[in-house]
């Protein structure tokens, strides 16, 4: 059945780029807000709104009864959750199919699947995708951590089975330290995710982050359209993303984008979704699946020509994937750089008044904010404010524009990360492709000493 009314339920950049898709399908849109965005871009250029709740996200965002009344009393018929808030969560989504809407994701039992990582591990072990050498399972006590620390060797990485956003993991060095980055894992992981279940994995030296992206139409068909590297990361977390990966050549691409393509239709997976792993010395470990659209999706549309959201309405409206492989067909390079309202060399948040806003503009350009001048950025949310992401025939060109970019990009009233990113594209390790995840805080301890 055709969507003809989506509800967004999400905020900032996300839920402008869901609208985009939708208008350019002549689908209309619901936003919601809690009461500190009454006045965000996404609110202004849906077509209708309504207001889930008070500013804190537990309220709002994240507030499944007053979404769901919200697209019954706006007749939406299709729900996109978009990244982050409630797009990981099955309950949700058995709960917008149980009221007859669409919901624009894979099938909840695939979320909730993928959404316990040891259960994402074990099943990705069965779809013959190779893993990151650790424990089968949940460590239930300390001598089994021991145990298998000393089979994998140190150093090893407990992490929260539930976790997400690089939050809830603990390296360990020796085994002296590990009984108690255990307890602090599991207390941390409880505080956190509500679940104290933790896993141990070996903790790869100096590896890359490579993911691919696939798309399922839940049938048994399954595409990927190539990967994104995602290396230049602080705490866990990505600050630029790449598409294709510095170092993966287009055989490994198709051999390891082959396997993930294949899992994925054996799976009957549904809609889009990443396949994360670490690499290092040509050797690809699984470490997770997101069952979403990610923050970085824009590297791959731009050398590969395919709108994903687009792709993700298509196939949730049962249209079926809008290309084969062999029709996938990827070209130049990609970067994209997160723009974050924080002090670009404390990071800390520096939410506040847009004072004044220029975008930078031109060929191969594309900002994807919801920021104008008098828009003032809430405190209680991602400090995420915008992505610049630019494309090249060759990366060395992207990298020219990139630069040029950055320059134009104003932002006036608080401060932001552009003069940070600014700086790591100018390092040679940057302009080399010569970086691993390691790479970031070293260079950003040594700009401080
Ligand atoms: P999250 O869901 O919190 O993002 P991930 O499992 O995707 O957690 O890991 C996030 C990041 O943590 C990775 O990109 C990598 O930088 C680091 N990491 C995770 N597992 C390992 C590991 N086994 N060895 C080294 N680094 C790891």
């Amino acid at each position: 059945m055709p969507i003809k009314k989506l509800l967004i339920a999400n905020r900032g950049e996300i839920a402008l780029r869901i609208h985009r898709a939708c208008h350019e399908m002549g689908i209309a849109t619901v936003a919601v807000h809690s009461t500190a965005d009454s006045d965000a871009m996404h609110v202004r250029l849906a077509d209708e709104s309504v207001c889930i709740g008070p500013p804190a996200a537990k309220d709002s965002y994240l507030n499944m009864a007053n979404i769901i009344s919200a697209a019954e009393i706006t007749h939406a018929d299709a729900v996109h959750p978009g990244y982050g808030f409630l797009s990981e969560n099955a309950q949700f989504a058995e709960i917008v199919e149980s009221h007859g809407l669409c919901w624009v994701g894979p099938k909840p039992e695939h979320i909730r699947i993928m959404g316990d990582k040891v259960e994402a591990k074990r099943t990705a072990a069965k779809l013959g995708l190779p893993l990151v050498p650790g424990s089968p399972g949940p460590i239930e006590n300390v001598a089994e951590a021991r145990a298998i620390a000393a089979e994998v060797g140190y150093p090893v990485i407990i992490k929260a089975a539930s976790g997400g956003g690089g939050r809830g993991m603990k390296v360990v060095e020796d085994e002296d330290h590990l009984e108690s980055a255990m307890m602090q894992a599991a207390s941390e992981a409880k505080a956190a995710f509500g679940d104290d279940t933790v896993y141990l994995e070996k903790y790869l030296g100096d590896p890359r982050h490579i993911e691919f992206q696939i798309f399922g139409d839940g049938e048994g068909n399954a595409i990927h359209i190539g990967e994104r590297d995602c290396s230049i990361q602080r705490r866990h977390q990505k600050v630029i993303e790449e598409a294709p990966s510095p170092v993966i050549s287009p055989e490994q691409r198709a051999r390891m984008g082959g396997i993930v393509a294949k899992a994925m239709a054996d799976m009957h997976y549904r809609g889009a979704g990443t396949i994360e792993f670490l690499y290092e010395n040509d050797e690809f470990y699984f470490i997770e699946m997101n069952t979403r659209l990610q923050v970085e999706h824009p590297v791959t549309e731009l050398i590969s020509d395919i709108d994903l959201v687009r792709e993700q309405i298509r196939v949730a409206q049962g249209d079926g994937l809008s290309c084969t492989q062999d029709q996938v067909v990827l070209h130049g390079h990609a970067i994209e750089c997160r723009i974050n309202a924080e002090d670009p060399v404390t990071f800390a948040p520096s939410p506040g008044l847009v004072k004044n806003y220029v975008a930078p503009g031109g060929m191969h350009v594309r900002v994807d904010s919801g920021l104008y001048a008098g828009y003032r950025v809430p405190p209680y949310y991602d400090s995420m404010i915008g992505k610049l992401i630019v494309y090249g025939t060759t990366r060395d060109e992207c990298i020219m524009r990139l630069k040029r970019a950055l320059e134009e990009f104003v932002v006036e009233g608080m401060k932001t990360t552009v003069p940070l990113q600014q700086k790591i594209i100018r390092t040679e390790a940057f302009k080399s492709g010569n970086y691993t995840i390691k790479w970031l805080e070293q260079w950003l301890d040594e700009q401080q000493a």
